[in-house]
């Protein structure tokens, strides 16, 4: 199947005006989409990326007013790994210590240095400061100079107790390729590589049992081009003996969702039609977005959701 890298990676978080705070202002994201779970219209989903939303840039977050925090461990995506230059580390350093968000000590992983942070609800986030070239422009921002801004997702690190089935799924379904190990993290790269197409598979001991809530990963989504190419996915991925769910109009995308062995949500969407089908691109994140059948309650829908700024 033709997979491209990653999609989307999709979150919980318990209070969307702190949520967006942190990843429009403080990781200088552009906001992307404003909209609603479609399984529950009173709750927003929120999607920060790059200026166009593009594959690979993604974050997404239900963000559940209230909710209680999870525990992050195995059976989960245990951290969301961005790109940024190497020579930006150091601005991010002082940054993040000047905003009084939490870090660990910089570690050094596969020749990069991987910079830890969490976001409001605890949510692993990791700057990995990599020498590898990545071309993709950052979205524009006020308050993060272009030379040191997020260029997009490096990589998803799945927290697992076993990851051999996993790999399995990764490399004989999936066409990845494994590229590196060290100690308890094997990394795969797939169609051209580099960063956006990273999986890692960490097996520490030391991981707890993951369990759902807020500051944890929902899924993560993968990226194929179009119906067509999803439907060969669709077709494989069934063949391989998972359960994979029907194809599922998203609107911005269309996407066909299943369990991998290890216990992850894996998501396949298509690159197509993309963000701007219901806004034009200047203007992303300031219209709701609404599916066709919740239009009609546009004024009630609206009105229900907390401001965002
Ligand atoms: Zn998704």
């Amino acid at each position: 199947m033709d997979i491209n890298g990653l999609h989307h990676i999709t979150a919980i978080a318990s209070d969307p005006r702190k949520n967006f705070e942190f990843y429009t202002r403080v990781l200088g994201l552009r906001f992307v989409k404003k909209s609603v779970n479609q399984d529950d219209p009173g709750t927003y989903h929120l999607y920060y990326g790059d200026y166009a939303g593009s594959p690979g840039t993604i974050l997404t977050f239900f963000p559940w007013i209230g909710m209680r925090r999870g525990r992050p461990g195995t059976g989960q995506a245990w951290a969301t790994g961005y790109s940024i230059p190497a020579t930006a580390l150091e601005y991010w350093i002082k940054r993040l210590n000047d905003l009084d968000i939490a870090t660990e000590p910089v570690a050094e992983r596969f020749g990069d240095k991987v910079l830890t942070l969490f976001d409001p609800d605890g949510l692993r986030l990791e700057l990995v400061a990599t020498a590898e070239p990545d071309p993709r422009e950052p979205a524009p921002s006020t308050d993060v100079p272009r030379e040191h801004a997020i260029r997009g997702f490096h990589s998803s690190t799945l927290g697992l107790t076993d990851a051999s089935a996993t790999a399995r799924t990764l490399t004989a379904t999936m066409g990845y390729r494994e590229i590196a190990t060290a100690s308890h993290r094997t990394r795969y790269a797939v169609g051209q590589g580099g960063p956006g197409t990273y999986v890692d598979l960490l097996t520490d001991p030391n991981l707890p049992r993951g369990l759902s809530g807020a500051g944890t990963i929902h899924h993560v989504a993968f990226s194929t081009a179009d119906d067509d190419t999803q439907l060969v996915a669709h077709r494989e991925i069934d063949a391989s003996g998972l359960d994979v769910s029907p194809i599922i109009d998203r609107a911005y995308f269309k996407s066909i969702y299943y369990r991998e062995p290890g216990g992850v949500l894996f998501e396949i969407a298509t690159d197509q039609p993309g963000f701007a089908i219901d806004e034009p691109v200047e203007s992303l994140g300031t219209k709701l977005g609404l599916p066709p059948r919740l239009e009609p309650y546009r004024e009630q829908i609206e009105a229900a959701l907390p401001k965002l700024n």
